[in-house]
């Protein structure tokens, strides 16, 4: 069966890997950033016009570099995380970002950020949480798109705030928060910086991803990184995790121990650190029995969406509906809601014409 761009667009879908401030509809941002007198940073001019010029992609633009990653493609959350300052900000950002998914038919999502950029005086880490939380809430109520939240630790802050935020997750597992991650720049700041943050979630029981083996950096950089993911961070699910097809020892314990990989194909290509997508070897990982899923990523950045990524992968590996089938599937099994949610979401997919189990 030759899968065409409405199968892709229509198909039920469930992503594990998404930023919220890396995925906000631009006309989103900006109708926040008027209703409450936000001044959105980066921008030439407070315009429309001057933002729709800020995030319009050029195709062939790649962040491939240390220096490109860092100064172009990590500065452009700064317009987004300006919304995610106030209290209403946060809230309405949260709840467009569900409706944009349940507009590309989005079953399920778990979407994360650093809620360490949003704290100022007065909105305190569980303050930005508390109002994420109300925001996805707001959008499953009026879509019924599901959407967890994943507390992100942008790696580059002290012990202090690194505990912190960990600490603050742990508060909210029990309304929406699923898991702990670790993000940005992983060459400059290795996984193991964090392993006291990691520990308090470990003790909580509060799930671990981490982004490893992602960045524009040394192979061995990134293997490394992985293999510290799992062993000191006590991971659950890496993101990204782009070396892990040849790396034999680390794919064995990631299927033994059922390790969730959030793959980001079009993030990877886009950000130059893979030249083609059969890089990845993802149909070797489903061959191993890997619970590997597609995800966006941030697909406000690069310009996509999960329609596209689907679609690319599929091209790339001559993916037919039963790894369609099999790579959402993975998605919902590895997903960190909990056992009752997951069986909700298996029925949703069902009576939306796509079973997980065929
Ligand atoms: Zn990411």
């Amino acid at each position: 069966m030759f899968l065409d761009r409405r199968f892709f667009e229509d198909v039920p879908k469930a992503q594990l890997h998404i930023h919220m401030d890396g995925a906000l509809p631009v006309e989103d941002i900006w109708a926040i950033s008027q209703k409450h007198g936000i001044n959105l940073p980066k921008l030439p001019e407070q315009t429309r016009e001057a933002l729709e010029a800020y995030y319009r992609v050029d195709p062939d633009e790649r962040f491939d570099t240390v220096e490109r990653f860092v100064g172009v493609f990590l500065a452009k959350f700064g317009p987004t995380i300006a919304l995610t300052k106030t209290p209403a900000g946060m809230r309405e950002a949260a709840t467009a970002h569900v409706r944009d998914l349940a507009r590309q038919k989005h079953v399920y999502a778990e979407t994360r950020f650093a809620p360490q950029y949003s704290v100022k005086k007065g909105f305190s880490l569980q303050d930005v949480i508390q109002e994420a939380l109300l925001g996805l809430n707001a959008g499953y109520l009026e879509t019924g798109t599901l959407v967890k939240l994943i507390i992100s630790i942008g790696r580059e802050c002290d012990q202090e705030t690194s505990l912190a935020v960990a600490k603050a997750a742990t508060e909210f597992q029990h309304n929406g928060v699923v898991a702990l991650d670790l993000a940005c720049s992983e060459e400059e700041f290795p996984p193991e910086l964090h392993i006291g943050a990691y520990r308090i979630a470990t003790e909580a029981r509060l799930k671990r991803t981490v982004h490893a083996g992602e960045f524009p950096c040394d192979r061995d950089i990134r293997v490394k990184n992985m293999r510290t993911a799992l062993t000191d961070l006590r991971a659950n699910g890496l993101g990204h995790a782009i070396p892990l097809a040849g790396e034999d020892e680390i794919l064995a314990r990631v299927v033994r121990d059922g390790i969730r990989i959030e793959s980001c194909p079009l993030s990877n290509l886009k950000t130059g650190t893979i030249k083609d997508i059969r890089e990845l070897g993802l149909d070797k990982l489903l061959r191993a029995g890997v619970r590997v899923s597609l995800s966006t990523d941030d697909p406000l950045m690069f310009g996509t969406s999960m329609a596209d990524v689907m679609q690319a992968t599929c091209d790339a590996y001559g993916f037919g509906l039963e790894d369609v089938r099999t790579l959402t599937r993975n998605a919902v099994q590895s997903a960190f809601c909990n056992d009752e949610e997951r069986t909700r979401l298996y029925y949703e997919f069902m009576r939306r014409g796509f079973p997980l189990f065929a």
